[in-house]
């Protein structure tokens, strides 16, 4: 589903992937561990195709397709959908309107009908009971004055709505309370499926309480260097990254 292959990439001068290789298939959920520094945002950030990253070599496919070439709503619509740590803001548009406009441009790219209003109130009225976001918060702006919680509660609910077949979620877990921490995984649980991947990029492992990853890879110095169960992620949480970082370094 997705295929990461050497890929490489720079900042400026600076390059900061240095040969990542990875491979998500369907059904999959993969944590992505690391010290800070490795390299994990940068990797999201070229997933999403944000400006200012040169890939200087190497591939990234999703269901067989290059992505590299693609602007990021194109990326959005071929399935991928990427939570950041940090969600922006919309002053001034109501999140029900940010989704909806969502939702039907995805329609539009596919050929599809756009959902008229009736329709889509009735699909987020579902969506909605289910993860507890209530008629008062989706009349608010996009994320304006959201709690963690809610920032996340509408998060997933985008995720449930765009129905993407890999979500990469980048640090979801900084900075948010327990019960942020459980609507998310209480979200990527409902939402995993044969067909959906997730890949959980975080530091620490306590998001992976929740989110009981198939394959957990630890990322150091842009470079994936050790791969394994969900036993390693309880070994980086009791011994921390050095072993790994110096047998990479070695
Ligand atoms: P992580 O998410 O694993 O903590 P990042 O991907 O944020 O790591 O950063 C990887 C490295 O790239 C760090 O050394 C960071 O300082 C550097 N870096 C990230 N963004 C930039 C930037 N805009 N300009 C220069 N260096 C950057
Ligand atoms: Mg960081
Ligand atoms: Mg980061």
């Amino acid at each position: 589903m997705l295929e990461i292959k050497n890929l490489h990439a720079r900042i400026g001068d600076r390059e900061i992937l240095k040969g990542l290789t990875l491979t998500v298939n369907p059904g999959e959920v993969h944590a992505i561990m690391g010290p800070n520094g490795a390299g994990k945002s940068t990797l999201s950030y070229i997933l999403a195709g944000k400006e200012d990253y040169e890939v200087t070599e190497g591939e990234v496919l999703l269901n067989g397709e290059s992505i590299l070439d693609l602007e990021p709503n194109e990326r959005s619509v071929a399935g991928l959908f990427l939570a950041f740590q940090y969600p922006i803001e919309i002053p001034g548009v109501a999140t029900m309107t940010f989704l909806k406009a969502a939702l039907n441009a995805h329609r539009k790219a596919k050929g599809q009908d756009e959902l008229t209003t009736p329709e889509f109130m009735k699909l987020v009225k579902g969506v909605s009971e289910k993860l507890n976001i209530t008629s008062e918060m989706l009349r608010r702006p996009v994320n304006v004055g959201f709690s963690g919680g809610e920032k996340k509660r509408a998060e997933i609910m985008q995720m449930a709505l765009l129905q993407p077949s890999i979500c990469i979620l980048d640090e979801t877990d900084s900075g948010l309370d327990i019960d942020a921490l459980k609507v998310v995984a209480e979200g990527v649980n409902a939402l995993r499926s044969p067909d959906r991947a997730f890949v959980v990029i975080t530091h620490y492992q306590r998001l992976l309480d929740h989110i009981v990853p198939d394959i957990v890879h630890v990322l150091s110095d842009g470079r994936i260097v050790r791969t394994g169960g969900p036993e390693l992620a309880l070994d980086l949480e009791k011994n921390g990254y050095a072993a790994y970082v110096a047998d990479a370094a070695a």
